[in-house]
């Protein structure tokens, strides 16, 4: 039987919050109008510009990712607008739900699930618009339920040159795990939320919105009211929000973005990108398969093909055996396939954890010998020694 509260989360959101966190979270509420309160919103908001390497405004919204992408969407566009939705799985086909929902018309470039979206199709479709007609291009750089990465510079070098359409990009699952350097890229908008790279609890979901984002929103007539962005744009130049904000999220945020300050934006994107080679080598070395074609791995997910087992059940075992929480796969992938999270505060013990338990499980299984669970440990040792 399992321990109480030695639970390992390995799922893609929410992600495991440090102690120092947990202590912030703990505090007594202060009053957000106070003075305190809006030092720290000064103070995270310079962290949030730091992290997404941005000038622009990043705002904090009090709600999941869903409300920044969702915000970013009726914040620009109007009824009737033309837009591309890129969709390779589960979240792609919800923005895609989110447009047809306000209206929007969609044109959707899409891809089988675990193969990333095509950036000449972009290319083309946007070249084609002469008339640009198309107002925003709707993405997802990091797709959660397959474990791809999109190639989200050089979509959005087409974007650029389109010159009219905005992009609007889910990087839930990328900011804070690889590089999205906001400015240089001249992303537009940029949703996140705090229960993936950020390592803290689900709550606050962040936007970063450029200029012509800003000026796309004088025109925008889609309704909205606790996510009409003008007003938190508005408060935040006295470091306020326009309503009551997670005033203990926002502690909690003040603690995290200083903790990655501390590592380094390039200390945190090689540790992602360490434990996701570690975890795709040691995946192959166990005789499984993954699910994502292996040039475009997230740096955050591994999504892995389990052919002849049912992932429910296996995903079962390591959690009643290991405590360690595994996610599985959504829609037709549910049974086929188990997602492995690598994302937020996870060091090298845990992948060594999950790839012992993974491998322990298989063998006990029949499915592998003990000699291929140990070159699968020699091949993690081997990636996580790299600096
Ligand atoms: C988690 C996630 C979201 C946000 O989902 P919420 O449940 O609304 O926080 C959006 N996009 C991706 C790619 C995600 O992984």
């Amino acid at each position: 039987m399992a321990i109480q509260q030695k639970l390992s989360l390995m799922i893609p959101g929410p992600t495991p919050v440090p102690e120092k966190v947990l202590q912030a979270l703990s505090k007594h509420p202060i009053g957000h109008r106070s003075k305190e309160f809006q030092d720290l919103v000064q103070s995270t908001t310079k962290n949030l510009q730091w992290l997404h390497q941005t000038q622009n405004d990043v705002l904090t919204i009090t709600g999941s990712g869903t409300a920044a992408m969702e915000a970013g969407i009726i914040n620009t566009l109007s009824r009737g607008d033309k837009v591309i939705c890129g969709e390779n799985g589960k979240f792609g086909e919800r923005w895609v739900k989110v447009a047809k929902e306000f209206g929007l018309e969609v044109i959707k470039i899409d891809s089988e699930w675990g193969i990333p979206l095509d950036p000449e199709e972009f290319r083309k479709v946007l070249e084609e618009d002469k008339h640009k007609e198309i107002k925003a291009v709707i993405l997802t750089h990091s797709e959660t339920s397959t474990g791809v990465i999109n190639d989200l510079e050089t979509i959005s070098s087409y974007i650029r040159k389109h010159n009219t359409a905005l992009s609007i990009v889910d990087c839930v699952t990328s900011l804070g795990a690889c590089n999205v350097p906001v400015d240089e890229w001249k992303l537009d908008i940029v949703a996140s939320g705090s229960q993936k790279g950020y390592m803290i609890p689900p709550g606050l979901s962040f936007i970063s919105m450029s200029q012509k984002a800003w000026e796309a929103a004088e025109k925008s007539n889609l309704p909205k009211f606790y996510l009409n962005l003008k007003s938190y744009k508005k408060s935040l130049q006295s470091n306020s929000n326009p309503y009551t904000p997670a005033v203990n999220l926002v502690f909690a945020l003040d603690e995290a973005l200083k903790m990655m300050r501390e590592e380094g934006l390039d200390n945190i994107f090689r540790r992602h990108n360490k434990h996701k080679l570690a975890m795709s080598n040691a995946v192959k070395a166990l005789n499984l398969k993954l699910f994502a074609d292996e040039k475009y791995l997230s740096p955050s997910i591994t999504a892995i093909k389990t052919e002849g087992m049912d992932a429910e059940e296996f995903r079962k075992t390591i959690k009643n055996n290991f405590d360690i929480l595994l996610a599985g796969g959504q829609d037709h992938l549910k049974g086929k396939i188990f997602r492995v999270g690598h994302l937020g505060y996870v060091n090298d013990r845990d992948i060594i954890t999950v790839v012992s338990a993974i491998g322990n499980t298989l063998l006990k299984m029949r499915k592998i010998s003990a000699q291929q669970v140990g070159e699968a440990l020699v091949v993690v040792s081997k990636y996580l020694e790299e600096k």
